[in-house]
């Protein structure tokens, strides 16, 4: 499995940029996330279960790639949705209407209830009241999902000075610094904010070659600005690659924007990781139509 590097022609600069188009990997099952399923998918395969069982928010993308996944390897799909009040909006909510499609049960909890996620009295109510299961968590991020990661760059990669990747929990990038080369840097560039990634990322990684971007989070997870969707619709008419607002839209916009600041030296060669997302771009739109602000106007 692998996907193309596709030119980015920049002006005013010597700097030469390549995107990987790992969001052309899968219609569904986005980007990054196939390749954090892959090896849990064969894990959970290999104990015998017949269940998958994972967490998110409205918009996950890790949420619907599990459902996709459940649906083409013969899993039932559990999701424990992030908000009990979406409980009675799936059908206006493209993320959660497309997983339900696939054929995912969901759970729907408060978010005093979600912030359990990860502990053992929560996951034994879960237990008890879906019976045995494979637990992904929220985000898909685990050993395996970092093994899977560790597939993204190739030899024909080695050529590259600089590696960018959006983050969200670090699983990613993770992947990207363990089969990176030494003489490469890999700059990650969070979708929210928080100090916890730095250490979060470091149980997974034993190389220092690697750094944070730490000023393009747009205010937090899934909030969006004019600015940066303007630069969305921008960047799809000149290059005509579509972006999504939460991850790659923001890594993208700081970037170009870092670029322009003379951040890299000259001749620098980047490679972007394009991680997918797109299939969010539906539910950000219908914020976005809610409170008559510009929308994403673009692909398909
Ligand atoms: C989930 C996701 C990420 C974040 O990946 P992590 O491994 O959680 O850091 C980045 N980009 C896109 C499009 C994603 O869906």
């Amino acid at each position: 499995m692998e996907s193309a590097n596709q030119k980015i022609d920049l002006e005013n600069t010597n700097i030469s940029l390549y995107i990987k188009r790992e969001d052309l990997l899968h219609p569904h099952i986005s980007g990054n996330k196939i390749r954090k399923l892959k090896y849990n998918l064969a894990q959970a395969n290999r104990e015998n279960k017949k269940t998958l069982l994972t967490f998110g928010g409205a918009f996950s993308n890790h949420i619907l790639a599990v459902a996709a996944a459940g649906n083409e390897q013969e899993f039932k799909t559990i999701g424990v949705i992030r908000g009990e009040e979406l409980q009675d909006k799936i059908a206006e909510n493209p993320t959660l209407k497309k997983a339900q499609d696939f054929g995912m049960v969901f759970y729907f909890v408060d978010r005093e209830i979600f912030r359990e996620k990860s502990s053992p009295k929560f996951i034994h109510q879960l237990t008890e009241k879906f019976g045995d299961f494979y637990l992904i968590p929220e985000g898909g991020t685990n050993n395996l999902a970092v093994k899977g990661c560790e597939e993204i760059l190739t030899v024909n990669d080695e050529k590259f000075d600089y590696i960018c990747c959006a983050i969200g929990t670090g699983g990613t990038i993770s992947g990207l610094i363990n089969c990176s080369k030494n003489s490469q840097q890999v700059l990650g560039f969070p979708a929210l904010k928080g100090d916890f990634l730095r250490q979060d990322i470091s149980k997974f990684v034993s190389k220092s070659n690697w750094d944070l971007i730490t000023d393009y989070h747009f205010g937090g997870y899934a909030k969006v600005s004019e600015e940066l969707i303007l630069f969305i619709n921008e960047f799809y008419e000149k290059h005509k690659i579509p972006l999504d607002p939460i991850y790659t839209g923001k890594m993208m916009f700081g970037l170009l924007d870092l670029i322009h600041k003379n951040y890299f030296p000259e001749n620098s060669k980047i490679l972007v990781i394009h991680t997918g997302g797109l299939q969010g771009v539906a539910g950000i739109n219908n914020l976005l139509k809610q409170k008559n602000q510009l929308q994403i106007t673009i692909y398909d």
